[in-house]
């Protein structure tokens, strides 16, 4: 069995070691005896939808962000297309703004995919933190790190978590990310895969299920020294006495 992984824009979206998500996903896979390819698709190069089991849009400056859209625009259907057909699609933070249909950032405007009835605006204080969730995806808390001007609007929208400390969404809401189908919005960066694991295997039997129109069992791995880390920064944040990892 074997998956393909594209990766969006690597040359633009790059923040915060966000491909560490990429290497997470191939490296938990094989892992466990299971084929990954690993396909970087930078600016301009054509994106084969069909091909793809999970895609990652990662985080960028506003800058960057501006001139990977001009870019993605031409693919908004295809976006569409995928994610109606529960394809994979992990957008980080300025790849996650992305996904809405605008961005209005201190200076100007950047219209989104549109994938999503959700939107960003810019606002003078940058939200900088260590970010704890809990979430339906994660029996244990999502731990990250978040830095961004925009505060995202989901609507009606499933957020990705609740906010147990740090901002999240608008810094206001008490939610962070957002849900649909497969696709997972955030602003996590850490990188969000290789600290939270039980998420990375999440994504992966998404995609596998969609690909092979079955569950697969995933074989448990070694995970203490996430949990060890992520029961560090509860800890230090004042809320580790209520989660206890086996
Ligand atoms: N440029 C966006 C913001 O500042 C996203 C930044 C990021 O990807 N970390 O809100």
């Amino acid at each position: 069995m074997k998956l393909t992984i594209g990766h969006i824009y690597p040359d633009l979206l790059n923040l915060y070691g966000d491909q560490g998500n990429i290497r997470c996903l191939e490296m938990r896979l094989k892992w466990r005896g299971l084929e990954a390819e690993v396909i970087p698709i930078l600016a301009g190069e054509p994106i084969d939808f069909k091909k793809m089991d999970i895609l990652l849009l990662g985080g960028g400056s506003d800058r960057e962000q501006k001139i990977a859209c001009r870019y993605l625009l031409e693919y908004k259907e295809d976006f569409r297309t995928y994610a109606g057909d529960n394809g994979v699609l992990l957008a980080v933070c300025g790849g996650y703004q992305l996904l809405g249909t605008h961005y209005r950032t201190k200076d100007g405007y950047i219209r989104g995919l549109g994938l999503l009835d959700i939107y960003t605006e810019w606002a003078p204080r940058r939200l900088v933190k260590n970010i704890i969730l809990e979430s339906p995806l994660s029996p244990c808390p999502v731990v990250g790190f978040e830095n961004h001007g925009g505060r995202t609007y989901i609507g009606n929208h499933r957020p990705f978590g609740k906010v147990l400390f740090g901002a999240g969404n608008t810094g206001k809401s008490g939610y962070e990310g957002v849900l649909y189908k497969n696709v997972l919005g955030t602003y996590l960066h850490g990188p969000l895969l290789p600290r939270n694991p039980h998420i990375c295997d999440h994504l992966l039997k998404q995609a596998l299920k969609r690909r092979y129109g079955q569950d697969i069992a995933l074989s448990p791995l070694w995970d203490q020294m996430e949990q060890l880390a992520s029961l560090d920064m509860l800890a230090r944040s004042g809320g580790g006495r209520k989660y206890a990892f086996s």
